[in-house]
């Protein structure tokens, strides 16, 4: 890449070695169950997160949408965070397709605070659509990155114990969590009855997530994943890939990080760029430019002249998200363009 790509870590591309194991994989139908390495790689991602079972699916948003149909029924309430990707990105699927109704509870950086997800639970009444499942985003993406901690999961678990709720994790980036809170993916989705997470993203596979939690419920959502016309046939050339991703990849993360955090502190100094570096976590990187008087787009716009591609949050917040294909030489260039381009609006 001639440019240094921050737009997101799904933009990575895949890795020779899953190229390799792409073409070489053992296939077969796997709607019929008979794909060996679809198989491995569900017995892999089951082990990885502590669950009985897995299930690859072609998205992030397939697996988040087939967990709440296999929590939820038609009409069930879904406790959700205000801004996460559930409810903010995914087409409205909840409603649409699975039929719940969102309940949704703010917090800072998207962090659930327990007694805020009890508050807002209510009590058994005719009038209230029945509360079904607690959905919690660790990390949360529009959130910048942020970590929902150990001991927080733990107590939202016992906040949904205590009413019954079904407790999904939407760990899209799972182990850039489990990194930063330095435990073992399984300490983090103990305190949950499902996962989802993204082998596309940072991991570098060119499709898929995996969607694991008891053998009951995966065999439920598979049946859902039928439904909405997920059964893949000779899925192994894409989860060989996956495997991969899982073997190879996931210490990787931690050069991300890295890199986010020098990101950050190089933003920092920059004269018109505010940033909470207590935000920057993980492998997102959010700033602001509204001390410019310049918008979020349009500062966009002229740092991709200068070779720097990254997302608005308009008005005038910018985000970077650090991946294999962007190193400390990147983050020094990318530094560099966010200053040529400051300085055209600092008087
Ligand atoms: C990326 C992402 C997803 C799923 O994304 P897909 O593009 O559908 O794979 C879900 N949740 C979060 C928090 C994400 O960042």
């Amino acid at each position: 890449m001639d440019f240094i790509e921050m737009r997101s870590d799904t933009l990575t591309l895949p890795t020779d070695e899953m190229r390799n194991e792409m073409r070489s994989a053992e296939v077969g139908d796997d709607v019929y169950g008979e794909d060996p390495t679809v198989r491995r790689l569900e017995e892999l991602a089951a082990a990885k997160v502590g669950k009985e079972a897995a299930m690859f699916v072609p998205s992030g948003t397939m697996g988040n949408l087939l967990a709440v149909m296999t929590h939820c029924r038609h009409g069930d309430e879904i406790l959700l965070e205000s801004e996460c990707h559930i409810y903010y990105y995914e087409v409205g699927g909840l409603s649409a397709v699975a039929g719940v109704v969102p309940r949704l509870v703010r917090a800072a950086h998207g962090v659930l605070d327990p007694g805020d997800v009890r508050a807002a639970i209510r009590e058994e009444n005719i009038h209230y659509a029945p509360a079904a499942c607690l959905a919690i985003e660790n990390t949360h993406n529009r959130g910048g990155g942020t970590v929902t901690p150990i001991t927080t999961m733990a107590a939202l678990r016992q906040v949904a114990d205590a009413y019954g709720l079904g407790v999904h994790l939407d760990g899209a980036r799972i182990f850039n969590a489990a990194l930063a809170l330095g435990v073992d993916a399984s300490e983090i989705t103990r305190h949950v009855d499902s996962v989802m997470f993204c082998l596309s993203k940072g991991l570098s596979a060119p499709v898929g997530s995996i969607l694991a939690g008891s053998a009951a419920f995966i065999k439920v959502a598979r049946k859902h994943r039928k439904m909405l016309g997920g059964g893949m046939r000779q899925a192994g050339v894409l989860a060989a890939a996956g495997v991969v991703a899982l073997e190879k990849m996931v210490g990787r993360l931690a050069d991300d990080h890295a890199n986010a955090r020098s990101l950050g502190l190089g933003l920092a100094q920059i004269p018109g760029i505010a940033i909470d570096l207590s935000t920057v976590q993980t492998n997102i990187v959010m700033f602001d430019v509204s001390a410019l008087k310049v918008s979020a787009s349009q500062f966009a716009s002229e740092l991709a002249l200068e070779g720097v591609r990254v997302t608005t949050r308009p008005p005038f917040g910018i985000r970077a998200v650090l991946n294999r294909h962007v190193d400390p030489d990147g983050v020094r260039r990318a530094l560099a363009a966010v200053a040529t381009v400051c300085s055209r609006y600092r008087r």
